[in-house]
């Protein structure tokens, strides 16, 4: 059975860091966020690819025991997002963004997926998470996003955001998407907008959480390797999302436990380029650097 359904992109991504550049790479936010879920719950991907997305970029989903009924091979190419980072890696500069076959796509609900008691819309057109959410009754939805849609669909964007319960967004894009350079004040927007929870994510530097009147801060972990970043920011919130499917509890408590995870997963994928260091660790690599988390901020 799925338990939380994830749409998003898929896609080939061209990425260029201090320390080497990778073409067509497995990428793309409804991949990152489905694999970092993956450890605690079943995921179902709804979402398309072109002719041209390789078999075995499939059978690393797959591997992972995500399920791919709602993923749609069209005629066409596959999404491609190229782009950099420099030293400051909080930061993605995007070069070229091709929505390829996601300019044609509409979601069918897989029956496997109808009774998903979560939701994850991952960073894709605003106009798509809205089409998926319409399709299910979920408990929890939760919603990302990013500049690229923010400047492009700002409208759509606020509409499909007040019809869900968790909005996580990264420091610049809550800014630019609330026009305040204050998180707090952002973060209070969102919950009068009437969500539960808002998580901003702040790179490396970790990650805050407001609720009715409460605010949680998370650190990022203190890594010494940093490859790539890319992905950081859905590994880190399907994370979040699978935990809370997996203890159906989104108590402060319980949502600031799954951060912790989620952010035990972000700092796994950024050791290495694409999911080439998430496809190597095991629930007790993840347990083990939550325990260390506990220890960095405890005084
Ligand atoms: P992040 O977790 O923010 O680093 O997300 C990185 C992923 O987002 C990459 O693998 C890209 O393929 C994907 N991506 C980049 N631009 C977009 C976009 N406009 N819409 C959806 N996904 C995107």
């Amino acid at each position: 059975m799925v338990n939380l359904v994830v749409t998003g992109s898929i896609g080939l991504d061209s990425i260029r860091t201090p320390f080497g550049s990778v073409k067509d790479i497995l990428g793309g936010a409804a991949v990152y966020s489905s694999i970092g879920a993956s450890f605690f719950t079943n995921p179902g991907i709804v979402s398309v690819v072109g002719e041209d997305f390789p078999q075995e970029h499939i059978e690393i989903l797959k591997k992972k025991n995500i399920s791919l009924e709602g993923l749609k091979v069209m005629p066409g190419k596959t999404f491609r997002w190229n782009g950099y980072y420099e030293y400051d890696m909080n930061q993605a500069h995007t070069l070229n963004t091709e929505l390829n076959v996601f300019e044609k796509f509409f979601p069918e609900m897989p029956d496997k997926y109808k009774k998903a008691e979560y939701l994850y819309l991952a960073n894709i057109s605003p106009e798509l998470q809205l089409q998926v959410l319409e399709e299910l009754s979920p408990k929890l939805v939760g919603i990302d996003t990013m500049n690229f849609w923010i400047e492009n669909s700002r409208k759509k964007l606020l509409e499909v955001i007040k019809r869900c319960n968790i909005l996580f967004i990264n420091d610049a894009e809550a800014r630019e998407l609330f026009e305040t350079p204050s998180l707090v004040k952002a973060g209070k927007k969102v919950i009068d907008m009437g969500l539960h929870a808002v998580v901003i994510k702040k790179g490396e530097h970790g990650s805050l959480l407001f609720t009715n009147g409460k605010i949680f801060s998370a650190p990022g972990y203190p890594l010494e390797t940093i490859v790539d970043p890319t992905g950081a920011g859905d590994t880190f919130a399907g994370g979040v999302m699978g935990y809370i499917a997996k203890t159906k509890d989104f108590s402060d408590d319980n949502i600031r436990k799954a951060i912790i995870y989620g952010s035990a997963l972000a700092s796994f994928d950024v050791e290495d380029f694409s999911l080439g260091k998430l496809m190597n660790i095991s629930i007790e690599d993840i347990e083990k650097r939550y325990g260390l988390f506990k220890d960095i901020v405890s005084f």
